[in-house]
C-alpha cells in the first residue's frame, strides 16, 4: 500500500480540512499531494542534460487550496499558510499579483508564489486570488527536495481548479523555470519532474534532455531489502554558492570540449582536452555519473542488488573526491553503514548536507541505524534522523 492511501494520510487531510476552515473561513475545494525524494543515483546529472535515477517517497505535502469568488472582499490577494513551525494559529501571508516579482516574495511564500508567477506568464492564462494551506511531512532542508513537493503540490492543484491541462513535463518545466528564476535557485528537472512522475515499487529513470522516462521496478522485497535514509540534520542550502559554481565549472568543461553539454561526452578518455584541472574533476564525476546510472537500470532489471550497491558507494566516491561536494557528517554516515552491512551507500541530493542512503537487507535496519547514531556521537555531531522510506506514486489530488 502507499501512503496516498493510508490511514495517516486520510487523518492528516481531515486535519488539514478543519485548520484551513479555521484559518480561511472557508471549506477548500480540495487537497493535493506531491512527495518529496529520494535520489537512488544520477547526481547533478541533471542540468547537464544527463541521467538520473530518483524516486518518489512516503512523506508529501499537502495543500489545501480555496479559489476566491466575488464575495471575497480582497479577491485578488494571494494567501498564503503553513502549518510547519507554526503552531496552532499558522500566520497568513498575503501578496497581490503585482507583488508577484521575481526574488521579491521574502521566506517560504516564494516557493507556491513562484508556481503562480510561472503560470500566469502562460499565454492565455489568468488567474485569481487563492487561498492555500500546505502541510508537508518531508523534512525541511534535508535534501529530499522539501521545496519542491511545495511546488508540485501547488502546480498539480491549480492545473485541476483552472483545468489547464498542462502535462507532467510541462508542469516539471514550469516548476524549474519557478525555482531559477522567481526563487533563484539554479537547480536542474530532477526533483519535480520525480515528484510528478515516479510510480509506486518503481524508480523513475529520466532523461533530462529528451524527458523520456521508464518507470524501473525495485526489487526491494524480493530481497528483503530497504533504503534506509540517514538525514545528517546539517541543513544544505542551494541558494548559496556551491551548486551554482558546480555548474558553473560544468558549462566550463562543456565549452572546453565544444559541446553543448557533458551529456555528449562518453568517454573519460576525452576529458584529457579540458585543461583547468577543477573543471576536468567535476566533469569527470558527470560523465562517470551518468555510465553509473545506467548500469545501475541493468542491474536492477537482472535483480542484482549487489551491484546496484556497489554503483551506489563509487558514486560516493566519485562525488566525495571529484565533484566535491560532501560533507564530513554525509561521509561518516556512508562509512558507518558499509561498515555495518549496508550493501551499498551514498549522499544523496545536491550535497553540503542534507541526507545519505543506505540500501541494505531489512534484518539490518538496527544494527545499521545504531551504527551511524554511534559513530555522530564519536564524531560529536547532531543525532541523525534515520527512517526506511518506500517508493511511492508521483503527485496527483489527494
Ligand atoms: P529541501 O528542498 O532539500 O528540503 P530547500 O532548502 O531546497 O531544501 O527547501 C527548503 C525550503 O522550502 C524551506 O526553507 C521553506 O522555505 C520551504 N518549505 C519546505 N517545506 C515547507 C513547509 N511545510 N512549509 C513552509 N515552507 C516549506
Ligand atoms: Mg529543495
Amino acid at each position: 500500500m502507499s501512503i496516498s492511501d493510508s490511514k495517516e494520510t486520510t487523518q492528516r487531510m481531515a486535519a488539514l480540512h478543519q485548520k484551513f476552515a479555521k484559518i480561511y473561513g472557508h471549506q477548500p475545494e480540495g487537497i493535493w499531494r506531491a512527495p518529496g525524494r529520494v535520489n537512488l543515483i544520477g547526481e547533478h546529472t541533471d542540468y547537464n542534460m544527463g541521467f538520473v535515477l530518483p524516486f518518489a517517497i512516503d512523506k508529501n505535502a499537502l495543500v489545501a487550496v480555496r479559489r476566491k469568488t466575488q464575495l471575497d472582499a480582497d479577491r485578488q490577494t494571494l494567501d498564503f499558510a503553513s502549518t510547519y513551525g507554526s503552531g496552532e494559529h499558522p500566520p497568513i501571508t498575503s501578496i497581490t499579483f503585482d507583488e508577484l516579482v521575481p526574488r521579491a516574495v521574502p521566506g517560504w511564500a516564494a516557493y507556491p508564489a513562484a508556481v503562480l508567477w510561472a503560470l500566469n506568464q502562460l499565454e492565455g492564462v489568468e488567474l485569481g486570488g487563492i487561498q492555500l494551506l500546505v502541510d508537508s511531512d518531508v523534512p525541511v532542508g534535508s535534501g529530499l527536495s522539501s521545496s519542491h513537493a511545495l511546488e508540485v503540490a501547488t502546480i498539480v492543484a491549480l492545473d485541476d481548479l483552472y483545468e489547464l491541462g498542462l502535462s507532467k513535463v510541462q508542469m516539471a518545466q514550469l516548476t524549474q523555470r519557478a525555482e531559477n528564476e522567481f526563487v533563484g535557485a539554479p537547480t536542474g528537472i530532477m526533483d519535480q519532474s520525480a515528484s510528478l512522475m515516479s510510480h509506486a515499487q518503481h524508480a523513475l529513470f529520466l532523461d533530462c534532455h529528451s524527458m523520456e522516462t521508464q518507470a524501473v521496478p525495485l526489487p526491494l522485497a524480493q530481497h528483503d531489502a530497504v533504503v534506509l535514509v540517514m538525514d545528517t540534520r546539517v541543513e544544505h542550502s542551494h541558494v548559496d554558492g556551491g551548486y551554482a559554481a558546480r555548474r558553473a565549472s560544468c558549462e566550463q568543461a562543456a565549452a572546453a570540449l565544444e559541446v553543448q553539454s557533458l551529456r555528449e561526452v562518453n568517454a573519460v578518455a576525452e576529458l584529457e582536452a579540458i585543461e583547468d584541472p577543477v573543471a576536468k574533476r567535476r566533469a569527470m564525476h558527470i560523465v562517470t555519473e551518468n555510465r553509473r546510472v545506467l548500469d545501475t537500470v541493468f542491474a536492477l532489471r537482472e535483480g542484482d542488488l549487489e551491484a546496484v550497491g556497489k554503483l551506489l558507494y563509487q558514486s560516493h566516491e566519485s562525488m566525495r573526491d571529484d565533484y566535491e561536494i560532501s560533507s564530513e557528517e554525509l561521509d561518516v554516515a556512508v562509512e558507518a553503514a558499509m561498515a555495518a552491512g549496508a550493501i551499498g551507500a551514498r549522499m544523496t541530493g545536491g550535497g553540503f548536507g542534507g541526507s545519505a542512503i543506505a540500501l541494505i537487507k531489512r534484518e539490518h535496519i538496527d544494527k545499521v541505524s545504531q551504527a551511524v547514531r554511534e559513530a555522530f556521537d564519536q564524531a560529536g555531531y547532531v543525532e541523525p534522523a534515520i527512517f526506511t522510506v518506500i517508493a511511492d506514486e508521483g503527485a496527483g489530488k489527494a
